[in-house]
C-alpha cells in the first residue's frame, strides 16, 4: 500500500491529492465546481454536482497515479455547514444545497436570539446565533419543501453536511455518518457531551431521525463501494476543511495556531482537551476526536482578506494579478500614513459589525495606489492581528508562532507585516496543501500507514519563516491607528441598506 487517498470538497472546487509514506503529495486532481444565487443573500449548490465532481477527481488521480490497490485508505475533508436534505429510499435531495455563506435565515436568528436563546445555545454548542450554521437552513428546508417535515418525522429523510452526503454516496447509500468537527457546526451539537441535544433539536424543530451517526475523525469505519474504485477502499479519516487544516499545519499541542489567507481568513487556536469559552466573540469548536479523545480549538474568521486584493484588481485595476500587490506594496516605504479599512461586508471576528462598511482615511495630495495597496496588505495583518490577540486574551494561552497558509500566504511582504504586528515569528510551509494533508493523517493514523500523530509533525517542512522586525513603538502606534480607522468604520450602513433578506 503505497497512497493515502484525500478528498477535499471546497465551496469552490474539488479535489483528490494522493500523498505517499513521507507524506509528499504524489497525485493531484481538481475540478471547479459551480455556486448558484437565486435571490440576494442566497447561495446553493446543486448535490448531484458536488458528488459527481469529487467522483470524477478521485477517479482521475488514480488512474493517473496508482491503481486502486495501492491505497491504504481515504480521508474526507469538506466545507463546512453546508447543509443537505436527501430521501433514505432513493436518495434524490429534496431541495439544492444551501450554502454556508447563504443569509435567508438572518430573520429567523434574529427572532431566535430577541427570545433569549443565545446563552444555552453558546453554552452547548461553542457557537454563535447565525444563518452561517446549518441548524436554520434544514429547518428552512423542512419549513418550504412540500411534504418535507412529514417524511422527516416518519423518518424518511437524511440530514448531512457535505462531508456525510460524500460517504452516503461513497459507501452506497449504506452509512449516513459525521464526526465531531463537522457536527459541532451544525447549532444542534453539544460539544461537551459529543452529541446531538435534545432541547437543541426542539428548539429548531429538527426531528432526531434526521442525523446522521457521529462517529470519531479518526478511525471513522467505513469502506467505499466496491463497484466505485474495484474494491472497497477504507474510508478512514473526516474532518471539516479548517480543522484538517489546523492538524495538516501540524499544529497538535495546545497553543499552536494557524491562519488560512484566502478570500477571507480561517485562524484556528489548539486549546487542548478543554474548551475555552470565549469572552471575544470568538467561536468554540472540536478541533478534531481522534480514537474517542476530543480537542478543541477556538476559531475566528475574517471575511475580507485575500478578497481586498482582487479588489485592487478589479475595482481599482492597479494591479493585474493578486501577486503584483506585493510589488506594488514595496514600491513605498511604509502607507503615507493611509489606513484602509476592507469592511465591504461589514466585519466578523472579534468586532462583528454587519453594519460596518469599508474607508480609507488619512490620504493626502501625496497618496498614489501604491500607498492604498500597502494599505490594503497591512488590513488584512492587522485584521489577523486583532483575531490572533482576541485568542490569546480568551485563552489565556501564549502564543509563540503563527502557522500561514491559503493563496494570499504566498505574499512575502504581508507574511512580514504580520509578523511585525504580533511580534512573533510567521511560518509557512513549503506544501500549501494543510487542509488535503489534515484529511490525510487521519485516514493514515487509523489504519497504521503512519505510525502516530507526532511522527507527522516531522513532516510538515517549513519554506519560510517571517520574523518580527519593526520596532515595538512603531508597532503599536500602527496598531492604535488601525483601532481608530476600524471604529469609524463601524456602524456605518445601518440605515441605509437592510440586508435580510
Ligand atoms: P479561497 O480558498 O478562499 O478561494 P485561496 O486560498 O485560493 O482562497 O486564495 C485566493 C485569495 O488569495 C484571493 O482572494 C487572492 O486575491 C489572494 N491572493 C492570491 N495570491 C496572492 C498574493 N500573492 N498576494 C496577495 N493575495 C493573494
Amino acid at each position: 500500500m503505497k497512497y493515502i487517498l484525500s478528498l477535499d470538497q471546497g465551496t469552490t472546487s474539488s479535489r483528490a491529492v494522493l500523498f505517499d509514506k513521507q507524506d509528499c503529495i504524489a497525485g493531484l486532481a481538481q475540478k471547479e465546481i459551480s455556486q448558484q444565487y437565486p435571490r440576494p443573500g442566497w447561495v446553493e449548490q446543486d448535490p448531484e454536482e458536488i458528488w459527481s465532481s469529487q467522483l470524477t477527481v478521485a477517479k482521475e488521480v488514480i488512474a493517473k497515479n496508482a491503481a486502486a490497490d495501492s491505497i491504504a485508505a481515504v480521508g474526507i475533508t469538506n466545507q463546512r455547514e453546508t447543509t443537505l436534505v436527501w430521501d433514505r429510499s432513493d436518495g434524490r435531495p429534496l431541495y439544492n444545497a444551501i450554502g454556508w455563506q447563504d443569509r435567508r435565515t438572518a430573520a429567523l436568528c434574529e427572532k431566535l436570539k430577541q427570545q433569549g436563546h443565545e446563552p444555552i445555545i453558546r453554552e452547548k454548542t461553542g457557537l454563535l446565533i447565525d444563518p452561517y450554521f446549518s441548524a436554520t437552513k434544514i429547518k428552512w428546508i423542512l419549513d418550504h419543501v412540500h411534504g418535507a417535515r412529514q417524511k422527516a418525522e416518519a423518518g424518511r429523510l437524511a440530514f448531512g453536511t457535505i462531508d456525510t452526503w460524500l460517504l452516503w454516496k461513497l459507501t452506497g447509500a449504506k452509512r449516513h455518518i459525521t464526526d465531531p468537527t463537522n457536527a459541532s457546526r451544525t447549532l444542534l451539537f453539544d460539544i461537551h457531551t459529543a452529541r446531538w441535544d435534545p432541547q437543541l433539536l426542539d428548539l429548531f424543530q429538527i426531528p432526531p431521525a434526521m442525523l446522521p451517526e457521529v462517529m470519531p475523525s479518526s478511525p471513522l469505519d467505513a469502506h467505499t463501494d466496491k463497484n466505485l474504485f474495484g474494491r472497497p477502499i477504507p474510508l478512514a479519516g473526516l474532518a471539516g476543511d479548517q480543522q484538517a487544516a489546523l492538524l495538516g499545519q501540524a499544529c497538535l499541542q495546545k497553543g499552536r495556531v494557524k491562519n488560512t489567507y484566502g478570500t477571507g481568513c480561517f485562524m484556528l487556536l489548539n486549546t487542548g482537551d478543554e474548551p475555552v469559552v470565549s469572552a471575544n466573540k470568538l467561536i468554540t469548536t472540536i478541533a478534531w476526536n481522534i480514537n474517542g479523545k476530543t480537542r478543541y480549538a477556538l476559531e475566528g474568521s475574517v471575511f475580507t482578506a485575500g478578497a481586498v486584493v482582487q479588489w485592487l484588481r478589479d475595482a481599482l485595476g492597479v494591479i493585474h494579478t493578486a501577486a503584483e500587490s506585493e510589488t506594488l506594496a514595496a514600491s513605498v516605504p511604509d502607507s503615507g500614513g493611509v489606513c484602509f479599512v476592507p469592511a465591504f461586508v461589514g466585519l466578523g471576528a472579534p468586532h462583528w459589525d454587519p453594519w460596518a462598511r469599508g474607508a480609507i482615511l488619512g490620504m493626502t495630495r501625496d497618496t498614489t495606489a501604491a500607498h492604498i495597496a500597502r494599505a490594503a496588505l497591512e488590513a488584512v495583518a492587522h485584521q489577523v492581528a486583532d483575531v490572533l490577540q482576541a485568542m490569546a486574551a480568551d485563552s489565556g494561552i501564549p502564543i509563540s508562532q503563527l502557522q500561514t497558509d491559503g493563496g494570499a500566504a504566498a505574499n512575502n511582504l504581508l507574511l512580514q507585516m504580520q509578523a511585525d504586528f504580533l511580534q512573533i515569528p510567521v511560518a509557512r510551509p513549503k506544501s500549501v496543501e494543510s487542509t488535503a494533508r489534515g484529511a490525510a493523517c487521519l485516514a493514515g493514523l487509523a489504519v497504521g500507514f503512519w505510525p502516530s500523530i507526532e511522527a507527522l509533525s516531522d513532516h510538515c517542512q517549513m519554506d519560510r519563516v517571517f520574523y518580527p522586525q519593526m520596532k515595538p513603538d512603531k508597532v503599536a502606534q500602527k496598531r492604535a491607528q488601525w483601532k481608530q480607522a476600524v471604529l469609524r468604520s463601524k456602524n456605518w450602513n445601518n440605515q441605509q441598506e437592510n440586508t435580510t433578506p
